[in-house]
Order: C-alpha cells, then sequence, then structure tokens
C-alpha cells in the first residue's frame, strides 16, 4: 500500500464507498462523480501507478481485471454496451495515480473520446 495514495485508501477501507465487487486481487467500487448511468472503477489492490507501469511481473491482475468487468457486464445489465477508459498520464487526464479502469453504461457514447 502506498500510504499517500486515494485508491491505496479506499481498498484499505479507510474511505467511505459503495462497493461494487471485491476479491484477492481485485476492488471494484462506484465513481463519487458518474459520467454515465452507470460508472464503475475497477482497480487492482497492488498499487500499480498507471497503464504505462504494467510489466510482465504484475500484468496477470490486469487480464483478471478484464474478467471482472465482463462479468460485472452481465450483472449490472450493460447489454447495450459499455466503454472501460483508463486515463494515462497528465495529458489523458489522469487525476489518481493507482490504475484503474472506469466502466461506464447506459448512455450512448461518442468517439473519438474528447
Ligand atoms: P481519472 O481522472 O481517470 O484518474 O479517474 C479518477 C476517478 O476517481 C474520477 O472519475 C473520480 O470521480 C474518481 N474518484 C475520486 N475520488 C473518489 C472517491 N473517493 N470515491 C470514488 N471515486 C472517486
Ligand atoms: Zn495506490
Amino acid at each position: 500500500m502506498m500510504s499517500d495514495c486515494l485508491f491505496c485508501k479506499i481498498i484499505a477501507g479507510e474511505i467511505p464507498l459503495k462497493k461494487v465487487y471485491e476479491d484477492e486481487t481485485v476492488f471494484a467500487f462506484a465513481d463519487i462523480d458518474p459520467q454515465a448511468p452507470t460508472h464503475i472503477l475497477v482497480i487492482p489492490k497492488e498499487h500499480i501507478g498507471s497503464a504505462a507501469e504494467v510489466t510482465e511481473e504484475n500484468s496477470a491482475v490486469v487480464a483478471h481485471i478484464f474478467e471482472v468487468i465482463a462479468k460485472l457486464s452481465k450483472e449490472l445489465d450493460m447489454k447495450d454496451g459499455f466503454r472501460v477508459v483508463s486515463n494515462c498520464g497528465e495529458s489523458a487526464g489522469q487525476s489518481v495515480h493507482h490504475l484503474h479502469f472506469h466502466v461506464m453504461s447506459g448512455r450512448e457514447f461518442t468517439w473519438p473520446a474528447g
């Protein structure tokens, strides 16, 4: 755990949130500022700074995150479609430096994303 990381604090239970899913390596919760009717964040419990810090050693959890996303897409009734986004770095608008995947559903999405 990184003591100054918001999402590490969330995993440690130090911040109130709406938990959607948890297992040994992955945690998912509702985004506090939803950009779609359904907007959840899926994160590894291990602190990985961003998509740019995924390596051969830690990438298994990323594959598992996508299994969890597929499972949640069924449980949360996203059959009309959903968008998965991971902002990486300043120009992409990453504000929390712990790898996270936004999963959004329940409205139409434009492309390319602004
Ligand atoms: P990003 O800007 O891509 O780094 O995404 C960070 C996301 O974390 C934003 O969508 C925020 O709304 C969300 N967020 C920040 N603080 C919290 C919190 N305490 N609980 C849930 N989501 C949060
Ligand atoms: Zn962290």
